[in-house]
């Protein structure tokens, strides 16, 4: 049987292989995508992301459409049992990205406007074909995909896992999983509400340990609820009829409700210990997983795309060695960690369940709030280590002063002063007269940013310019 051939195949069309086969061929790398399912995935999951994440989809051409679809968050509220509150995170209508600092939302019309764009792109979506087999020989991946009755063989430089938590590539590669032993089961349940009023603007962590609760909003109409099993309940009896309006009842007050999802699932913390072999590659879920206390699971996958696809498209195009990919997963995973670690944090905060540990912990909390009030979220860790210039502000995220991103290439990025170096596949800004942009750089001359928006370094614009060539091994 003759092999397709393309650059990258990916396999999953969850969110993470959609935005990253966006990402790609917007750069002109030919992309395929099969994804084993026909339909998008309709069980509850993602209910919020990030103002990086949002930078994204302005990148993506589909911010505008997720205005539409969320709404900015408006605080994020951890109570006890007696509704004091415990510890409250205060959201900001602006950031340095341009955007709120969160959006809540609804994961499958996300989904289905990433799979419009790659309509739009012209991107190979091989709906109903599973990934079923895949060898590496180091020159590239030969794949099998079957839609159970035909197969298909696909030659590709490059194959990427974006299939989710039980990876079938993460799996047949043997990649063991690093677990962070948090592990706690809990029923999530999707409403839509016409009239919400009655109910907090925000989201809710209720710590009681006779039952934990997260009551949070999503797109307007929409809101999410989980419930914490407590020992010795089973999955079975959770989805027994009767049973989630049974749990909603306190918390609901007046009004109609229709429950559209609802589902079982176990929160738990994992990092795959390599996330490459060769030219096999995983991102998003196959590559760790979160419980979702900091609603940052889909963020991170999607981090893992913006960070991937242009070190994949200068390794493919020839422009980068392949030790280019090495630092994937050095800038990515602590990163990925760091928010793991929060989000366990956090769940051990909210799943308590003995009484005399949660009232210690309420009245340590509870003292905290008052003498501290509102706090805000830690901002999101920088890269610490990877294809960065050392210099000041490298790693970093770059700000982005109003919609300053709109219209720009791709690449990488030489903010300057004038007198700017040339770098093969890097766009010369000067920001002379931009006076917020000059405030940033400080007494620097330069800085280099790279196309996913983290500052490779500063400096002058030559010496910028050669670190760039050497770091990417161009
Ligand atoms: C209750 C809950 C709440 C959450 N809340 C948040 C939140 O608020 N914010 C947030 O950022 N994240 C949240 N998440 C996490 C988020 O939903 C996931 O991180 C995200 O869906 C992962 O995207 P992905 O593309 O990596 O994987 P998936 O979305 O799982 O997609 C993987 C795709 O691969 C396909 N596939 C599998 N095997 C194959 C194969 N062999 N061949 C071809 N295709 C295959 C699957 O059918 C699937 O479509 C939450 C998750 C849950 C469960």
């Amino acid at each position: 049987m003759a092999a397709d051939e393309t650059g990258v195949l990916i396999a999953g069309l969850g969110p993470v292989g959609a935005a990253l086969a966006a990402l790609l061929a917007r750069r002109g790398v030919k992309t395929i995508v099969c994804e084993r399912e026909t339909e998008i995935y309709r069980l509850p999951r993602a209910a919020h992301f990030d103002a990086e994440i949002m930078r994204l989809f302005q990148q993506l051409g589909i911010a505008d459409a997720m205005l539409a679809h969320s709404r900015p968050v408006g605080g994020y509220d951890f109570i006890n049992a007696a509704g004091e509150m415990l510890m409250q995170f205060a959201a900001a209508p602006e950031t340095a990205q341009g955007w709120a600092s969160g959006y809540l939302f609804h994961q499958p019309a996300l989904e289905a406007l990433l799979r419009d764009r790659l309509t739009a792109l012209n991107v190979e979506t091989l709906t109903g074909w599973a990934l079923t087999d895949f060898d590496d020989d180091g020159d590239g991946v030969t794949a099998t995909l079957s839609d159970g009755h035909a197969t298909r063989i696909i030659r590709a430089a490059f194959l990427i896992g974006c299939d989710g938590a039980n990876s079938f590539v993460r799996k047949t590669l043997g990649i063991a999983l690093d677990d962070y032993g948090f592990d706690e089961p809990w029923l999530v349940v999707d409403t839509v509400m016409p009239d919400e009023s009655h109910l907090k603007p925000h989201g809710v962590q209720l710590c009681d340990p006779a039952r934990p609760v997260t009551i949070m909003p999503m797109s307007p109409g929409r809101r999410r609820w989980e419930f914490m099993l407590l020992p010795g309940e089973t999955p079975e009896e959770m989805m027994a009829p009767g049973k989630v309006e049974a749990l909603m009842a306190p918390h609901m007050g007046a009004g109609n409700v229709e429950i559209v999802r609802r589902a079982v699932y176990r929160f738990h913390g994992l990092v795959a210990k390599d996330w490459r072999r060769g030219r096999v590659i995983l991102a998003g879920d196959s590559a760790h997983q979160t419980p979702p206390f900091a609603g940052q699971g889909m963020c991170a996958g999607l981090r893992d795309a913006a960070n991937l696809a242009w070190k994949l498209a200068l390794v493919v195009e020839g422009k980068a060695a392949m030790s280019l990919l090495e630092t994937y997963q050095i800038e990515r995973e602590p990163h990925a960690r760091g928010f793991i670690e929060l989000a366990i944090a956090m769940g051990k905060v909210v799943c308590l369940q003995d009484t005399e540990a949660a009232a210690q912990r309420d009245a340590g909390m509870i003292a905290r709030h008052k003498a501290g009030g509102a706090a805000t979220l830690p901002p999101p860790p920088g890269l610490a280590a990877g294809c960065l210039h050392p210099s000041p502000r490298a790693g970093e995220l770059a700000p982005q002063f109003g919609r300053f991103d709109d219209g720009r290439a791709e690449s990488a990025w030489l903010l300057h002063r004038g007198g700017a170096a040339q770098a093969d596949g890097v766009e010369a800004v000067d920001i002379r007269g931009l006076a917020q942009w000059e405030a940033w750089l400080g007494a620097q001359p330069a800085a280099l940013i790279r196309p996913d928006r983290y500052v490779f370094g500063t400096g002058t614009p030559d010496d910028l310019a050669a670190a760039w060539r050497r770091s990417t091994g161009g």
